[in-house]
């Protein structure tokens, strides 16, 4: 059996009172202290950015735009390609000429990319005027550290642990104001698909109690957001290790059952573990969005083994065929990987042929990219960058114009759209989306953001619609 254990409370109380001591000594300053937390990656990202927020601000810092300026900088980072890992170096780069005419600022690293030992390693050694850098499993800690490189004749702190992380409940979360909020249900994946680093920089699966989640949603929904995303690795997990009879589709009946109008979306869902119930779930609760993101990753079957994906390209393709027949208006999302090591162009033609076949509403496409340590970076990988290249081409042409059909299909119907934000377009000022998770831009008064609105659809695009109020 599994453990479910909350972060000791005990260490959270000590979290609290350093937290008050930090608030007592920003408050005594003449001004507040500011501070600027910059996230890469994720929504889990985002989600955990939320809470590094909530410290910040219980410990007394205002928020800043402007990194240059700030008392305390937090950089949030990804590993998932290579590419996100070297935005966050050029930023970090970018920090020594603040750093150099601001002494005083602390400058923090954390999350999945310092995870990795080598790279902790490439910031303790490159990176000279970082402050702190803390792992992943460590994010409740952060009063701790923060309070250790606050002192005097500060000393850099280096907090990596592999253990595979606690929940910690209970921490502060401060959420932009707006229409969306991020609401992660579990942490971890168990899955160790052959290219991906997730499961090495996020530890297993835990699943939160599903009380605390059905309680912070409750306040999320009071709170006035209106449009709540259920987080984890793979949601359709979600619950085993608690060994309370309880999964995800439980968890979304629960949600539903709050008083107020809103969404609720989730990501993302592993196709080796969707279940028809899980449809039927949403099929019946009234606030779920008709929208599931199902990861596919590769078409052709001894990719997807390879992969260690858990499916074949004609299970996924059944599992596709359930969702439509429980959820005829279902939006379908995806991800896609293009020149995993050993692909042929030929194997890589199934992947287009599911394309073909589910057509995709929208699909985030990535050019494989290893990653040091899992069992992808080792294998021979006989194909070029331009190969690899040419077939992305290939994948997002027929994404596009099946995107700009499937869009095409929405003029002339009248939708139901949550107003989510401006635009900056004169022409087409809000955005909003329907509960599919499609974009629609539409024309109308800022006070609309935050409602639900009937939109008649007048346009499309590849990437959006156009409509009117009604
Ligand atoms: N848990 C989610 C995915 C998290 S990572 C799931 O299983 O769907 C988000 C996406 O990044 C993955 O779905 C995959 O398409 C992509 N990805 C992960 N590792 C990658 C790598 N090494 N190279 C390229 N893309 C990768
Ligand atoms: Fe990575 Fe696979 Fe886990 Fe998703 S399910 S996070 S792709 S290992």
């Amino acid at each position: 059996m599994k453990r479910n254990m909350d972060a000791p409370q005990i260490d959270l109380m000590r979290q609290s009172e350093i937290m008050a001591r930090i608030a007592q000594r920003n408050g005594s300053r003449p001004e507040r202290p500011a501070a600027f937390v910059d996230t890469y990656g994720c929504q889990q990202n985002e989600a955990d950015s939320e809470r590094i927020r909530g410290m910040l601000s219980k410990m007394g810092y205002a928020f800043t735009n402007d990194e240059s300026s700030a008392d305390v900088v937090v950089i949030n980072t990804c590993a998932v390609r290579e590419h996100a890992e070297m935005r966050v170096l050029g930023n970090i780069g970018a920090l020594s000429h603040a750093k150099k005419a601001n002494r005083d600022m602390v400058i923090a690293v954390c999350g999945c990319m310092v995870q990795q030992e080598h790279m902790a390693e490439k910031i303790k050694k490159s990176y000279p005027y970082v402050d702190l850098v803390f792992g992943t499993h460590e994010l409740p800690r952060f009063p701790e550290l923060l309070e250790s490189v606050l002192k005097p004749n500060r000393k850099r702190v280096f907090a990596v642990t592999s253990s595979d992380g606690e929940i910690a409940e209970g921490l502060p979360v401060h959420r932009d104001r707006g229409v969306k909020a991020w609401l992660p249900v579990m942490y971890g994946c168990n899955n160790f698909c052959s290219y991906c680093v997730v499961p090495y920089v996020r530890g297993r699966e835990r699943s939160r109690m599903p009380e605390s989640i059905v309680e912070e949603a409750k306040s999320i929904v009071l709170e006035g957001y209106k449009d709540i995303t259920l987080l984890g690795q793979n949601v359709n997990s979600y619950g085993r290790d608690l060994n309370r009879g309880v999964d995800f589709s439980y968890l979304i009946e629960e949600i539903d059952k709050i008083d107020g109008d809103f969404i609720i979306r989730f990501m993302t869902s592993h196709p080796k573990d969707a279940t028809r119930r899980l449809f039927e779930t949403m099929a019946g609760c009234r606030k779920a969005a008709p929208h599931i993101h199902l990861p596919f990753q590769a078409g052709n079957d001894r990719v997807l083994k390879a992969m260690n994906r858990g499916y074949t390209k004609n299970g996924y393709l059944e599992l596709v065929a359930e969702a439509k027949e429980v959820i005829p208006d279902i939006v379908l999302t995806s991800d896609v990987i293009v020149g995993f090591p050993g692909e042929t162009d030929e194997e890589f033609e199934d992947t287009l042929d599911v394309l073909k076949k589910v057509r995709f509403d929208s699909l985030f496409t990535f050019i494989y990219s290893p990653r040091k340590g899992t069992p992808a970076a080792g294998m021979p990988d006989p194909f070029t960058r331009e190969d690899k290249q040419r077939r992305f081409d290939r994948l997002l042409e027929l994404q596009y114009a099946i995107s700009a059909e499937k869009h095409a299909e929405y003029v002339g119907r009248t939708v139901r759209v949550l107003v989510d934000g401006e635009t900056g377009d004169e022409k087409a000022n809000l955005s909003s989306r329907t509960a599919g998770g499609r974009l629609v831009h539409i024309r109308g008064d800022a006070d609309n953001i935050g409602k639900f609105k009937d939109v008649k659809i007048t346009g499309s695009t590849t990437w959006a619609l156009f409509g009117e109020i009604v």
